[in-house]
C-alpha cells in the first residue's frame, strides 16, 4: 500500500518537473536580452537561440527539454569541479591557505587580490580558479591534465574533450589571466611554472559538455559526491560542504548576494551561457543559453532558475513548509 503510494508521488512529481521546464523553456524562448561572449574570439561564434534545461534527482531520474545534446564548452563552471580536486590532493587546510572563501563583489575577470593575505578572494574567480588549478597534483603537464579528466568523467559518466580551438583562442588572448596569474607569482601564491598553471586552466575551460551532462554533474554534488546514474563516487563526500559554500557566496560573481536572496540553491554560471544549481539531496539543475547579462551570467538562465525556485520551493530557508 505504501509502495504504490509513493509510486504515485514520484509520478506525479516526475510530470509536475517535466511540465514545469517545457513552461519554463516556452515562456523565456523569446527572451532576446543579453550578449554572446565575445572576449574569447571562437566564443562570439555561438549560436544565441541555443536553449536548454535540465534536472537531474539524486534518484537518477532525468527531465529535459531543448537543444539537449548541443556541446559547449563548460568555462568557468569547470572552477567547481577543479576545486573539488585540489581539495582532495591538499586538503581544505592547505588550500585555504592558497585561495580564499570571500565574495569579491567584482567582476569575475577583476585583478584584485586580498590586500593582507595576498589570497585571490575565491575559487570562483578567475584568479583563485587559476592558483586552484595550479595545486592539481601530477608529474607533469599530461598527467595533470589527464587527473581532471578522469575527474570530469566519474561526475559526468562518459569520457569527456577539450575543445582546442576554445582553448587556443583562449590561450591566445587571455591576457587578463595571465596577469593574473604574474601578480599571484609576485605573491608566492602559486608556483614557478604559470604558463603550465594557465594552459591547465584554459584547457578546463574548455571541456565540452552539454545540458544534460551539467545536470548530472550538479546532481552528483547534490548526493554526497555519488553520480546518481553510474553509483561513482565523484569527489570525497567530506569536501561537498566547501565546494557547495563556495558555490553558495561566490558562485555567482557580483550577482551572488542577489542569487542567494531570490534563488537561494549553491550555482555556478560561466561565459558559455552555462548555470549549474545544486539543490542537496533533491536534484541538479543546468540551464544553458549562451546570450549573458553585464555580470557574465546567462540571461534566460537566471530567469529560469529564479522562476523554478520559486514554483518548485527550492530556496534553501524557505519556512512556507516550517510547523507554524
Ligand atoms: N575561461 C573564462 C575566463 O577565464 C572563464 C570565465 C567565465 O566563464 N566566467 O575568462
Amino acid at each position: 500500500m505504501a509502495d504504490t503510494a509513493n509510486q504515485g508521488d514520484l509520478e506525479t512529481v516526475s510530470s509536475s518537473l517535466l511540465t514545469v521546464i517545457n513552461d519554463l523553456h516556452t515562456k523565456y524562448k523569446s527572451l532576446q536580452e543579453g550578449i554572446v561572449a565575445n572576449y574569447i574570439p571562437e566564443l562570439a561564434k555561438v549560436n544565441p537561440d541555443l536553449f536548454s534545461i535540465c534536472i537531474a534527482t539524486v534518484d537518477g531520474q532525468v527531465y529535459e527539454v531543448g537543444d539537449i545534446k548541443q556541446l559547449f564548452t563548460i568555462q568557468s563552471i569547470s572552477k567547481v569541479f577543479s576545486y573539488g580536486l585540489a581539495l582532495e590532493d591538499h586538503g581544505r587546510d592547505y588550500v585555504l591557505t592558497r585561495v580564499g572563501v570571500e565574495p569579491t563583489g567584482d567582476a569575475f575577470n577583476a585583478i584584485i587580490l586580498d590586500e593582507r593575505s595576498k589570497r585571490p578572494y575565491n575559487p570562483m574567480v578567475n584568479a583563485g580558479a587559476i592558483a586552484t588549478t595550479s595545486l592539481i597534483k601530477g608529474s607533469g603537464a599530461t598527467e595533470r591534465l589527464n587527473r581532471l579528466l578522469d575527474m570530469f568523467h566519474r561526475y559526468i559518466g562518459h569520457d569527456v574533450f577539450v575543445d582546442i580551438s576554445v582553448f587556443t583562442s583562449e590561450r591566445s588572448t587571455g591576457h587578463r589571466n595571465r596577469a593574473m596569474a604574474h601578480l599571484m607569482l609576485n605573491f608566492g601564491m602559486i608556483d614557478q611554472n604559470i604558463e603550465e598553471a594557465l594552459d591547465l586552466y584554459f584547457q578546463q575551460c574548455a571541456v565540452m559538455v552539454n545540458c544534460r551532462d551539467l545536470a548530472i554533474m550538479a546532481a552528483t554534488l547534490a548526493n554526497g559526491g555519488i553520480n546518481p546514474i553510474t553509483g561513482e563516487q565523484a569527489v570525497e563526500k567530506t569536501y561537498i560542504k566547501d565546494i557547495l559554500s563556495v558555490m553558495y557566496t561566490c558562485g555567482m560573481y557580483n550577482f551572488a548576494g542577489e542569487w542567494a536572496y531570490k534563488v537561494g540553491i549553491p550555482a555556478k554560471s560561466g561565459v558559455c551561457g552555462g548555470i549549474m544549481a545544486v539543490v542537496p539531496n533533491k536534484m541538479g539543475i543546468a540551464v544553458f543559453s549562451p546570450p549573458l547579462d553585464i555580470r557574465g551570467n546567462s540571461v534566460r538562465g537566471v530567469k529560469v532558475c529564479e522562476e523554478l525556485s520559486q514554483r518548485l520551493g527550492l530556496h534553501l530557508f524557505d519556512c512556507s513548509g516550517c510547523r507554524e
